[in-house]
């Protein structure tokens, strides 16, 4: 892999792929579209986008990518993924729907859909260590987002929220190669946490 531009996947399946292609790209990676096992074996990370993680959980098994991709996350592979997608790294999800299963990688517990009928969205400025250390906080945007309801020892929390109805909550974590954001970073102009991804592969390469 090139030092500079590592080939960064995002699975494709369903969900906000041309987003994070975007903010990938302005994030200094080569970004490619992920749907088979073999583009998978191409990329030096991947992306799990914000979408629907019922579909894409049930589209891994249709497109034959679900074991190959836990494969690839156990060997170590550097994986982010927003909303759905911190949903489909989560070992547990409380909330899921009836059978539906992750591909797990990070200990943690997440509720689906957690902030309710009442505050399906949901903004707040964050401070992300590592990467808003030196700027103004990230414009975290949550959309029937979940949030971490219990992380293992291992997890490293990055952010809670601080404000409103679900303050305290956790809402960034990192666990190895492992990253995932109860929000939609890619929808906001603002590269930061893709960069910081970026870097993750880079120093894994
Ligand atoms: N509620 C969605 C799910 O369960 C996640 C929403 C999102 O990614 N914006 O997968």
């Amino acid at each position: 892999m090139s030092s500079t531009s590592p080939t960064i996947g995002v699975l494709a399946l369903q969900g906000d792929v041309r987003e994070h292609v975007a903010a990938l790209q302005s994030g200094g990676a080569r970004a490619v579209t992920v749907r088979r096992a073999g583009e998978l074996e191409a990329v030096d990370g991947l992306v799990l986008p914000g979408g629907e993680s019922t579909t894409i959980d049930r589209l891994l098994r249709v497109f034959e990518l679900r074991e190959a991709l836990r494969a690839r996350i156990a060997e170590g592979l550097p994986v982010y993924g927003s909303c759905a997608g911190m949903i489909l790294l989560a070992e547990r999800v409380l909330d899921g729907a009836v059978g539906q299963e992750t591909l797990g990688g990070i200990d943690m517990t997440v509720r689906r859909n957690a902030f309710g009928r009442q505050v399906d969205s949901w903004e707040e400025d964050l401070r992300l260590p590592g990467i808003t250390d030196d700027g103004p906080g990230v414009d975290a945007v949550f959309i029937r987002a979940p949030w971490v309801e219990e992380a293992g020892p291992d997890v490293q929390v990055l952010a809670r929220l601080s404000a409103g109805p679900a303050a305290g909550r956790i809402v960034a974590v990192r666990q190895g190669a492992l990253l995932a954001t109860s929000f939609h970073p890619e929808i906001t102009g603002d590269d930061r946490v893709h960069r910081h991804f970026v870097a993750m592969v880079r120093q894994r390469g």
